[in-house]
């Protein structure tokens, strides 16, 4: 990967962090079209001019608060920013520019999973007006190599969607959401079946580690929900990534 497209991956990645961090706001005050509204101060209602609206440089010029009412900006704007444009840099340099197909596809879905994974992250819910348009269009992918096989896209949505959405049933909601089945079924769809494990076993090593971590600083009880979506998420970016990889591995050491 090269400086010129390295750097425009950075600013498309702010830029598109920053109009999510807005669409994640409106979809959940339902106020406005997700992608067409102005941006407006929660506080204040103020609509912000195109000075305040410059991923991360807006941010430290206003030091963090709104020019009309001195609100603080939710912090979780400026990650989700440079959440966005570490994820793309990172897309860039693993995947590179040989398929430029494949390029847009995981930078599509990246974003998904950093959308969804956010909202999870704030609101404790996993959002179907997201989730549901992205299962189709990945179903739609699966036509096109850029999932492994639509057999496998569609074993991979089984598998991922069905053992969420019993945790879901059973516990009526108490240990899991709904949508986390959606997510589920969403990465399973994106990486086959096979993958799919991987993504869930990272997802879950990782989850009970920040998990140990909170309960050993008492911030959470171990009857507490903890939102599996980040993690799921963070599972299936990695595994995106270097599934083939972690799998060869896994393979050649544990099954061959
Ligand atoms: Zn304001």
């Amino acid at each position: 990967m090269n400086f010129t497209l390295g750097l425009l991956l950075v600013i498309l990645g702010l830029i598109l962090g920053s109009f999510m961090a807005a669409a994640i706001f409106r979809l959940r005050s339902k106020t406005g079209g997700l992608l067409t509204g102005r941006s407006f101060c929660a506080n204040c209602k103020n609509t912000l001019q195109p000075i305040d609206l410059i991923p991360v440089v807006s941010f430290l010029l206003l030091r963090g608060k709104c020019r009309y009412c001195g609100k603080p900006i939710p912090r979780s704007c400026l990650w989700i920013e440079i959440i966005t444009a570490l994820v793309f840099l990172s897309v860039g340099y693993f995947t590179g520019v040989g398929n430029i197909w494949l390029l847009i596809w995981q930078l599509l879905f990246s974003s998904v999973l950093i959308f969804l994974a956010a909202y999870d992250s704030l609101y404790g819910e996993i959002p179907d007006e997201v989730s549901l348009p992205a299962i189709a269009v990945a179903l739609l992918g699966s036509f096109f190599s850029f999932t492994p096989s639509f057999i496998s896209a569609l074993l991979g949505f089984l598998l991922g969607a069905l053992p969420f959405f019993a945790i879901f049933f059973f516990s009526q909601g108490k240990w899991m959401g709904g949508g986390d089945s959606r997510l589920g079924g969403l990465l399973g769809i994106l990486l086959g079946w096979q993958q799919l494990l991987i993504a869930i076993f990272l997802a879950a090593s990782c989850g009970s580690i920040v998990g140990l971590l909170l309960i050993a600083q008492n911030k959470k009880q171990l009857t507490s929900k903890i939102p599996f979506g980040p993690y799921l998420a963070v599972g299936g970016f990695f595994t995106m990534l270097f599934g083939n990889l972690l799998w060869n591995w896994y393979a050649s050491n544990f099954l061959f």
